[in-house]
């Protein structure tokens, strides 16, 4: 076979294996960021499972040219992932509390009482309805997870197992009727079908009704590094130009928006039907609008570094690590959350730099990373192991951490954060 015919079978193959962009259906050519190949994050090895092989799937990000949504492939049916999810939300106090001040919002902003309906897509255990529900304001969740469902619904919070789009939309709108506020926090991020699932939300609403929902802010993970937060079930990366066309295309507008602190850095839209003028489009839709434009969001131009951004995030890290090992100190890691996974394996590190890992979850204690192979103890062995460094994965949750493991301080450990750069506390 001669060079050509090589190059052409490679193009033949890249045709073949090309994408669509799950908004506007353009081919994806434009790489946002390669991670490489990476397990998908839940996937915990249980000790007998360590001599057995493990898929990897490209953790390849893009960036659509002519809507400009970030977006992974999908390798991961939704199903796989969120029929038994792992994932409480009411295990997290800083989360409810959010979720409180939440509900407070919305029952004065939108007036709701007795006589309201509010309706929760990816409503997990009820974390969040149930202040509704002791404001005696009428709910529903809307949650795929079965296992998860049933403890929101023994808490009395009324939930329906369902994944959202618009055939549920239809049915939970003649058997339920329409809500005036329909919100969702944090799954957006991981529809698959994400013209199916803002279409449903245009068929629920109520004509008068308002619709939030929050997700990790595209521009601060782009500000501040935050590679990690990309993992397979994330299947796309907002910045709020691309979410608002997304939107509009559906028939809904953005009346507000509010930028959180949560999750390393999150917005809150507000969406009504667009023929509903009786809410009024306040001064953040447009200032936000302006903001993002003139930082270039609408313009590949501003996608492209990003990738030279990650390595030289990566090169630090490990930088730092092997100094430290070479100087014959002990680290390990804190948690063992998703964005560890990524983290751990684009950088490729293992028990050659971490000793181990702990994490407060007793579903993952005894098991080992995915990919990297790192064993998951209780946090109680730090004081035992006595380490130098100790090297915080859930970097948004570093307060807590530092908190909880102050003690390191007696034998003059260290706390080290790897986003945005690698720095010890
Ligand atoms: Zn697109």
């Amino acid at each position: 076979m001669t060079n050509t015919n090589l190059a052409t079978s490679n193009a033949d193959l890249g045709a073949v294996r090309s994408f669509a962009c799950r908004f506007c259906a353009a081919p994806l050519r434009t790489t946002f960021v390669d991670l490489g190949m990476s397990p998908l994050c839940q996937t915990h090895i249980a000790p007998e499972g360590l001599h057995e092989m493990e898929p990897f799937y490209p953790l390849h990000a893009y960036v659509c040219d002519q809507c400009f949504l970030v977006q992974l492939q999908e390798f991961v049916s939704p199903a796989s992932i969120f029929t038994e999810y792992a994932y409480f939300s009411s295990y997290s106090s800083s989360w409810v509390e959010h979720a409180k001040r939440y509900a407070e919002m919305a029952i004065g902003r939108f007036g709701l009482s007795g006589s309201s309906k509010v309706m929760e897509i990816a409503s997990n255990d009820g974390y969040l309805l149930q202040h509704f529900v002791n404001a005696r304001v009428p709910v529903l969740g809307i949650e795929p997870a079965a296992n998860v469902a049933e403890v929101a619904v023994k808490k009395g919070i009324p939930t329906t197992v369902r994944f959202f789009g618009r055939e549920t939309a239809r049915q939970i709108a003649q058997e339920h009727g329409r809500p005036d506020l329909l919100l969702g926090n944090n799954v957006l991020a991981h529809v698959p079908d994400l013209n199916d699932f803002v279409a449903g939300m245009k068929i629920l609403l109520a004509p008068t009704g308002a619709i939030t929902m929050e997700f990790p802010h595209l521009q601060r993970l782009m500000a501040e590094n935050q590679f990690d937060t990309i993992y397979h079930e994330h299947f796309s990366y907002f910045s709020f130009v691309a979410v608002e066309k997304v939107f509009k295309h559906h028939g809904l507008t953005m009346f507000d928006v509010e930028e959180l602190p949560t999750h390393g850095g999150s917005l809150r839209i507000f969406a009504r039907h667009t023929e509903n003028t009786s809410l009024p489009v306040g001064p953040r839709v447009d200032a936000l609008r302006r903001r993002e434009t003139e930082e270039g969001f609408l313009s590949l131009q501003r996608y492209r570094g990003f990738g030279q951004q990650v390595m030289a995030t990566k090169r630090k890290l490990l930088a730092f690590l092997i100094d430290a090992k070479q100087q014959g100190k002990k680290v390990i890691g804190y948690g063992a959350p998703g964005k560890g996974n990524t983290l751990l394996n684009y950088c490729g590190i293992r028990t050659d730099f971490l000793d181990f890992t702990v994490d407060a979850n007793p579903y993952k204690q005894g098991k080992f990373t995915p990919g990297t192979r790192v064993p998951i103890l209780p946090p109680e062995v730090i004081r035992q192991a006595k380490p130098d460094y100790v090297l915080i994965l859930p970097w948004n949750l570093k307060t807590e951490i530092m908190k909880a493991a102050s003690y390191i301080s007696e034998w003059g450990g260290r706390f080290v954060v790897p986003i945005p750069e690698v720095t010890v506390l």
